[in-house]
């Protein structure tokens, strides 16, 4: 199925190195919350995996297929980045359908998908609307919907709940959760937050300086964190 996996990947820009050699197992179907201070490579990371930026070196691959030389549209990658940057001139349902009308998926087919993923996102009344007419959280759950609707393998979420108000974003990680298990989507997601991480993730994986600090569970991070920067930073933040 589903498994991601990022075997020895590395980064390099303008002679810094943002990644070191980095390795990253999802199960499938489990949901990995990364967690690390601005600039410790996170969504270089995601990038990589999504196909938006090249590794230096190493392999990814998505349960038995390497992706790591196919272009972004091959990848079958779905994701949401923090600037949800939806279609402003498109009606909500549109923005919805663009990825699959880019794939030549015949009109009513990608409409029927398209309602289908607003309902799944809560939003089946709203396919009329423009952008402009939602809510920070409606565009959120929009754009999510326009990421699930290619039926992707994985999903990538880049702090997609950041900008969202304390309240808004309480009611969106509940949503989140019960998308994912609805789906059963194997999902990789940033967070600056930690609480959300903790309740998110079946994993969390902690990064600093381009280096995995720990990958496990929430509760084994809490019990146990493996190093003097783990402790720190979940003492530090809460
Ligand atoms: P995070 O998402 O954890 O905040 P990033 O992956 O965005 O971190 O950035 C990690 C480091 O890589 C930062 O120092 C950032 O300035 C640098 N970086 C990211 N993208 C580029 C790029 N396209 N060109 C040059 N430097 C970059
Ligand atoms: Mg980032």
């Amino acid at each position: 199925m589903a498994e991601l996996t990022v075997s020895r990947v590395s980064k390099t820009f303008n002679g810094t190195r943002v990644l070191e050699p980095l390795d990253l197992t999802v199960g499938d179907g489990r949901f990995c919350c990364m967690l690390g201070s601005s600039g410790s490579g996170k969504s270089t990371l995601l990038r990589i995996i999504a196909g938006l930026e090249e590794p230096d070196e190493g392999a990814i691959r998505v349960g038995s297929r390497d992706i790591t030389r196919l272009s972004v549209e091959k990848r079958n990658i779905g994701f949401v980045f923090q600037n949800y940057a939806l279609f402003p001139h498109l009606s909500v349902q549109s923005n919805v359908m663009y990825g699959l009308r880019a794939r030549r998926t015949p009109r009513s087919t990608a409409k029927r998908k398209a309602e289908e993923m607003l309902g799944l996102v809560g939003l089946g009344d709203f396919g009329a609307r423009s952008p402009a007419q939602l809510s920070g959280g409606q565009q959120q759950r929009v754009a999510l919907a326009r990421a699930l609707v290619t039926s992707p393998d994985l999903l990538l979420l880049d702090e997609p709940l950041s900008a969202l108000d304390k309240k808004i974003r309480g009611e969106m990680q509940r949503e989140l959760k019960r998308i994912h298990q609805e789906t059963g989507l194997t999902t990789v997601m940033v967070t600056h937050d930690q609480e959300e991480a903790m309740d998110l993730g079946d994993q969390v994986m902690m990064l600093d300086h381009g280096v995995v600090q720990q990958n496990d569970t929430p509760e084994s991070m809490y019990r146990a964190p493996g190093n003097r920067f783990v402790a720190q930073f979940l003492g530090g933040q809460s």
